[in-house]
């Protein structure tokens, strides 16, 4: 299976960061993709950083093609101009999406203090937590980016499912999953060659993820 990661639709507001601009992609793209995607149930879907145009474009959209995908929200921009607010969260998952954490600061979850790795995966998760009034299970790593340290506190605490954007196919039911991140700069043509030809990237990961798998255990 494939996953596929959006981000922000549309125009990027103002102040949004250069790296997550970099991300962000227009309605028209957003559509072709989706048509591309169609029903197949081998492609998951997932949105992250908590974006107004999860509800104002992508909600409305999946709803209308029958379709659901996991929300990635950053806790500490819940309310923000731009993000999502308490009531979209629990819309998106009353619309019977899943909701997961990204953390609270959008802060990349390496080398982080004990202080910090904290408030990231625990106090994150407990304001979601909050708002949905039921548990968080899934986390995906903000900017992709991971360490050994951080994956074995997420496991201890019972995450069920971490996604990261490491550009490989996913095996259904594992607890890591990679994701393809659609970028500014991607057409619904590149889309298209990573759903049929997705397995290359994956051989090309494979040997690294074992080698990290190891180092794992
Ligand atoms: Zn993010």
């Amino acid at each position: 299976m494939i996953n596929l990661c959006f981000h922000g639709i549309g125009t990027a507001p103002y102040g949004v960061p250069a790296e997550e601009a970099a991300y962000w992609i227009d309605a028209d793209t957003f559509h072709r993709v989706l048509d591309l995607v169609g029903e197949r149930s081998d492609v998951q879907l997932s949105f992250d950083d908590g974006n107004a145009s999860d509800v104002e474009v992508a909600l409305p959209e999946l709803t209308a093609r029958g379709r659901t995908a996991d929300f990635f929200v950053i806790a500490g921009r819940l309310g923000n101009p731009g993000s999502l607010s308490a009531d979209d969260v629990r819309g998106l998952h009353g619309a019977g999406m899943s909701v997961g954490s990204h953390g609270m600061h959008h802060r990349v979850w390496r080398r982080l203090s004990p202080a910090e790795q904290y408030e990231e995966l625990v106090v994150a998760r407990r304001r979601l937590e909050e708002v949905l009034g039921q548990p968080v299970r899934m986390a995906a790593c903000p900017l992709g980016r991971y360490d050994r340290a951080t994956l074995t506190a997420l496991r201890r605490l019972r995450y069920d499912l971490v996604y990261t954007s490491d550009r490989a196919l996913a095996r259904p039911g594992t607890w890591r999953q990679a994701r393809f991140s659609v970028r500014a700069h991607d057409t619904a043509d590149d889309v298209r060659a990573w759903l049929r030809h997705g397995d290359r990237y994956a051989a090309r990961l494979a040997d690294s993820a074992r080698t990290f798998v190891k180092g794992l255990r």
